[in-house]
């Protein structure tokens, strides 16, 4: 493979950056009542809002918030920039009848974030264009699980995923670089199964030379298991972790490794069309398995995915450099705006959508060294 790389950059710099005055949204002239079916420029649909609820976090996972950027000095969002429930919900409702029928809380690490099965019950409230209840899940590292999950379930989420890079300790902890023990993820994932908030599926970053060789000893862990294993590519989201494209094992070379490792596997057909994860069965019926080959196989033709910052951003993708203050127009002192304003604005955000980073870098259209300020996954949330 080639050396491309994006160099470790200290982003506290950008982070305040991300303070800084962006283009006020307008309403538009001409107000529309939502139908649950806009799309954007390529036709996608908008089906899903993952709602980052906290840009802090308690792991310092080598490949999202290294250590030598994520320090004590690092600039994390004050309480009063975070969106309230009441303002993460107001939107949540916007983007429902715009279609969105799945929500996903995600971080930082959600569960750090007081109360939040508070906000899981308001988000349970909310109904479909079509009056059907909504697909509420979360991914968390699993830390806070095994305190959380039955409350989290009480509240109304329908399932989790947990983030598991490993399941050797010297390499978990290596991983999470903040000696966070194995034995408390697996524990998170027993009582979030016993809680009901299953099929959990287990997602775990590979990076060559960091955790491959804990490929096989996942697969078999997981196998005859109800949980779902996902491998993902690690992928070169914001500008802190250094991504190197020779960091990444193709899903087809982990399919490779299991192969050889005995473990042979079909091919099963997709849920529904924008699936981020390819579905794999094991061949003597032990289970599914899946790859999310965000690199190799780019699934942005079909993606219905929005992304709301903790302080009430819009992304449009997660490459995305620059984000939609929908907050601002939240908390306007000139002018209270309708709902029906604010779904205007965006509606029109999402019709002039054209986003497709991971299709143009798969063509290698872009330009992968250069200095691009792409926005933090802690802070728009995976
Ligand atoms: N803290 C929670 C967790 O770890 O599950 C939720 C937020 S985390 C940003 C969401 C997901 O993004 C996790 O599954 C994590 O492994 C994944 N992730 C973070 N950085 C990544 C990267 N560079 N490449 C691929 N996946 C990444
Ligand atoms: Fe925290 Fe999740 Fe990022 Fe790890 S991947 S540092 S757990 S936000
Ligand atoms: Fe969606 Fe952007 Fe990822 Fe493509 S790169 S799948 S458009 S989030």
């Amino acid at each position: 493979m080639s050396e491309k790389f994006i160099p470790i950059v200290d982003h506290r710099v950008n982070h305040r950056d991300s303070h800084r005055q962006h283009a006020r949204l307008s309403i538009p002239a001409i107000l529309e009542q939502p139908n649950g079916q806009v799309v954007d420029t390529f036709g996608r649909s908008l089906n899903d809002l993952r709602i980052s609820v906290t840009d802090r976090c308690n792991f310092r996972c080598v490949y999202c918030m290294p250590k030598e950027v994520f320090d004590k000095n690092y600039l994390f969002l004050p309480q009063t920039s975070l969106l309230s429930f009441e303002e993460i919900t107001r939107i949540a409702k916007i983007f429902v009848a715009h279609g969105v029928s799945k929500l996903r809380l995600t971080g930082g690490e959600p569960l750090l974030r007081k109360n939040i099965e508070k906000l899981v019950e308001m988000l349970r409230g909310l109904r479909t264009h079509d009056g059907q209840e909504l697909d509420i899940t979360l991914t968390t590292n699993g830390s806070l699980l095994a305190r959380k999950a039955q409350s989290l379930k009480d509240a109304g989420l329908t399932r989790v995923t947990v983030s598991l890079d490993s399941l050797n300790e010297a390499t978990f902890r290596q991983m999470n670089d903040v000696d966070f023990p194995v034995s408390d993820v697996l524990e998170g994932i027993d009582a979030a199964h016993q809680a009901g908030l299953g099929p959990i599926k287990v997602n775990m970053v590979v990076k060559a030379g960091l955790n491959d060789q804990e490929i096989v000893p996942m697969a078999r862990y997981f196998q005859n298991s109800p949980h779902i294993l996902r491998f993902i590519e690690y992928m070169d989201v914001g500008s802190s972790n250094g991504w190197r494209l020779d960091d990444i094992i193709p899903s087809s070379e982990i399919r490779q490794r299991l192969n050889d490792a005995g473990m042979s596997l079909l091919p099963i057909a997709a849920n529904y069309a924008s699936e981020t994860a390819e579905r794999w069965r094991y061949a003597d019926d032990s289970g599914e398995i899946g790859f999310i080959s965000s690199v190799t196989n780019s699934f942005c033709h079909d993606c219905s995915r929005a992304r709301l910052s903790t302080e009430g951003k819009l992304y449009t993708c997660l490459f995305a450099t620059e984000g939609h203050d929908l907050r601002a127009l939240l908390r306007d002192q000139q002018s209270a705006h309708s709902d029906i304003a604010i779904s205007s604005v965006v509606a029109q955000l999402w019709r002039a959508r054209s986003d497709r980073y991971s299709e143009l870098r798969s063509q290698n259209t872009v330009e992968l060294s250069a200095p691009r300020k792409k926005i933090e996954m802690s802070y728009i949330g995976g």
